[in-house]
């Protein structure tokens, strides 16, 4: 109940700051952060590169997609896909899914054209509910329910959209979330239904306030090795099950 208690704590902390997603910033670029906060289809596309690298240069690729092109024109994404997957592959490459990331943002790009007028805010107007915008970034190719429901999130609490139904938000099925749960012992399993029981248990009035604290912890403080128990917002609560880490990380696997 502490662990719990003290994850509430720091999560109601970031949402009163209103985090963005590696805490004060997103990108530490002015530039870049300024692209997310007056785009959305800027944002959504940052969504689309939150994957498999660091979030700081996930969040910074769709302000270098705009310098590299000079535009980020939804009709051109989705048209012009040379160009586009140059801007992506030209060094240093803007992910290391070279073949995949232009696709999904040509892909995005005629998703927006087709079901949302052209603009991303469609995609989570004010008043939507949280499962509805969940699902509809999840229909986006190259965006899962883990990267949606960060979305959401980041929409509620850093973007202060006003939507509905926060207690059907959820954390992130990511691997610092994961180890963080683990190793803190609010579940016994790396196991998706059991961790997001356990953010409703804790939070049931917006579960998801626990994503961003739990991911923070995980990649500052709960590291795969060598894990800084003395300097963790957790320190004096967890039992520090240290021996354990999420599946495909792990230190040692249940
Ligand atoms: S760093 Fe240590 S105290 Fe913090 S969550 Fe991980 S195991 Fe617990």
């Amino acid at each position: 109940m502490a662990v719990g208690a003290e994850l509430v704590s720091y999560g109601r902390e970031l949402q009163a700051a209103g985090a963005a997603q590696t805490g004060s910033s997103f990108t530490g670029v002015s530039g870049a952060d300024e692209l997310l906060a007056t785009s959305p289809e800027a944002f959504l596309l940052g969504v689309l590169f939150t994957q498999g690298i660091p979030a700081e240069r996930a969040w910074a690729a769709p302000w270098l997609l705009l310098q590299r092109l000079g535009h980020l024109d939804l009709e051109r994404l989705a048209s012009e896909s040379d160009a586009v997957a140059k801007a992506v592959q030209q060094p240093p490459m803007l992910h290391r899914f070279k073949n995949t990331m232009p696709r999904w943002v040509a892909s995005a790009a005629r998703r927006l054209l087709d079901d949302y007028e052209g603009d991303a805010r469609r995609v989570w107007p004010d008043g939507a509910h949280v499962l509805e915008v969940t699902e509809r970034l999840s229909a986006f190719d190259g965006i899962g329910r883990k990267k949606a429901v960060m979305a959401v999130e980041i929409l509620t609490r850093h973007f202060g959209v006003p939507l509905k139904g926060r207690e059907c938000g959820q954390v992130a099925f990511d691997v610092q979330v994961r180890r963080v749960f683990l190793r803190s012992g609010l579940v016994a399993h790396d196991d998706r239904a059991e961790i997001e029981a356990a953010a409703a248990r804790i939070c049931p009035e917006a579960p998801g306030t626990l994503d961003l604290a739990a991911w923070l912890i995980g990649r500052e403080t709960c590291r795969p090795r060598s894990p800084l128990c003395e300097r963790c917002r957790l320190g004096v609560v967890c039992p520090r099950r240290i021996d354990l880490d999420a599946a495909g990380v792990g230190v040692r696997r249940r």
